[in-house]
Parts: structure tokens; sequence; C-alpha cells
């Protein structure tokens, strides 16, 4: 078994059932180590990946405040080649943004090939913050979920490889990081008042994460549910479906280089082939 929860759509789920203190009997001794090999082989599977330019990879990290989108990033893909890698932070949107259909600023930061975007906070957000806090009407929010499949269908389509993260954290951790926050200075930048507040909205964001979750789990574009109370086990598992889903492409990338290799041996043997008979 694999260390996040994969949804393709073939189940309903609710978050309930699923726990963010989950580690898998593992310890974090145990956990980092596992970590360190999965991101020697992550560094190896950039490489390729990166030298094939035929697929890109799309990570959505999404989560509620304090879920720790930052630490993975840091974390998981901080250790990466950062030429072929890029962070895409999605805020409240700007009134050029608003101006435009919700999908026009996203559709303009997903990778080139042989690249990885991580989007930290996505086009989600049009079906989660927007939702609870009624900022569109239900009619607008509502016909996103197909424009979202249809988006990420397209880029599917255009050998992206899509994997999305929800961070699934408990309100109790949440209460406990929000405290700590305000315990240490170096981490005073963090604090805002607006984590309080939307911690009010609890509920409602299990639900529309659960709609999320529910209808826009694809085969081509799946979910991860990824327990996250405990930090050490959320980068493993992130991890983990990185390598999980970029190491069976290995071989393709490979053929591909190899031909490229070849090619480019036959055309040095030509040139030095021909300057030794213009020397002769
Ligand atoms: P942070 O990730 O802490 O820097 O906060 C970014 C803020 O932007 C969060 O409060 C998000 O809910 C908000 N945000 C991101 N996308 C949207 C959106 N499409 N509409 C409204 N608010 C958004
Ligand atoms: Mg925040």
């Amino acid at each position: 078994m694999s260390y996040a929860h994969k949804l393709t759509g073939s189940q309903e789920i609710r978050l309930r059932d699923f726990d963010p203190e989950y580690d898998a009997g593992l310890n974090r001794e145990d956990g980092e180590a596992r970590l360190k090999a999965l991101s020697d082989e992550l560094m190896a599977l950039q490489e390729m990946l990166y030298a094939a330019g035929e697929h890109s990879v799309l990570m959505v990290l999404q989560g509620r405040d304090t879920s720790g989108k930052d630490g993975t990033i840091r974390t998981v893909i901080g250790p990466l080649d950062s030429r072929g890698c890029n962070v895409a932070s999605f805020k409240v949107p700007t009134s050029d943004e608003l101006a435009h259909d919700f999908l026009w600023r996203i559709h303009n930061q997903t990778p080139r090939k042989g690249e990885i975007t991580i989007f930290n906070r996505s086009h989600y957000e049009d079906v989660l913050v927007v939702r609870v806090h009624n900022l569109a009407d239900k009619k607008t929010w509502g016909a996103r979920f197909d424009h979202i499949n249809h988006f990420e269908k397209l880029l599917s389509d255009s050998k992206t490889i899509v994997l999305k993260f929800y961070l699934h954290i408990s309100k109790q951790e949440q209460e406990q990081r929000l405290l700590d926050r305000e315990a240490d200075r170096e981490k005073y930048w963090k604090l805002s008042a607006g984590d309080w507040k939307e911690r009010e909205f609890w509920n409602d964001y299990t639900k529309a994460y659960e709609d999320v979750l529910n209808r826009c789990s694809t085969p081509f574009a799946p979910w991860f549910i990824v327990p996250s109370n405990k930090k050490w086990y959320r980068n493993l598992a992130v991890a983990e479906a990185l390598v999980l889903t970029l190491r069976p492409l290995k071989a393709g990338w490979l053929k591909k280089l190899d031909a490229i290799g070849q090619r480019e041996k036959a055309a040095i043997e030509e040139f030095l082939k021909q300057s030794q008979m213009t020397k002769k």
C-alpha cells in the first residue's frame, strides 16, 4: 500500500474516514530514511523528464491554513534542480484576473515540456473559498467542477501529468500550529487573523473539499489524500506519490534519450571520418 490515498473517482469518500494522524506504523527516523531514498530517485527522474522533454508535471497543493503547503514545497521540491521547477502561488485574484474566466491565470502558469510546476493553491480555490464565502453565485461555482475536469483532461492529453494533493490535518492540529506561530518570533510573519476567522468555517470547508474530491478525482488527474498531522509523514507520502507516478515513464524516456545518443554518436563518427579525409 502507498502512503497517500489515491482517488481516481471510483469511490465516494468522506473525510472523516481518513485519519490525519495516520503514519503507516512508521516512526520519524524510518520515515526520514525512506524519504531520503525517494528524494534521490526523484532527482534522477527529474533529470530524465527534463532531458526527454516529452512530458510535464503539474502538482497541485491544497489544504487548510497551516496544513503545510509551504513546508512540502521546501522539503520535497527543494532538492530538485531549480532550472526545471517552478512554483506558482495563487492569491486573491487581481482585478485583471477577475476580468477573465477563472482558468485564465491558471492556464498561464502550467508547466512547459520537461518541467515540473507546483501550484501552491490553485483553480480549486474557485470552488472552495469562493463557495464558502459566497464570492460567486452557486450557478457560477457549480459549473466549475466540469470546467476543471475538462481543463485537466486537456492538460493530460497534452502529456502533462497532473497530481493533486489534499494535505489533511485535524482541527486540533491546526489550533496547535496557529498557537505555535504566535509563540515563535521567527514565525510571526506567518500570523494572520484571517486564519482564525477561516477556522470558524471548518465544516463548510470540509463539505467543499469533499465535493472537490468526489467530483474532480479522475484516472487522468487523481487526488491524493495525504495524512498531514505528522510533517515527516506528509513529506514522505507526497514524495512517494510523485516517484510512483514518474517511475513507470522512465523506460520510455531512456529509449528516447538512447535514440538521440545513437544519432549524435553516428553524426560525430561521420564528422571525424570526413575531417580525416580532408587532412589526407
Ligand atoms: P496564502 O496562501 O496564505 O498566501 O493566502 C492566499 C489567500 O488567497 C488565501 O486566503 C486564499 O483563500 C486566497 N485565494 C486564492 N485564490 C482565490 C480565489 N480564486 N478567490 C478568492 N480568494 C482566493
Ligand atoms: Mg495563509
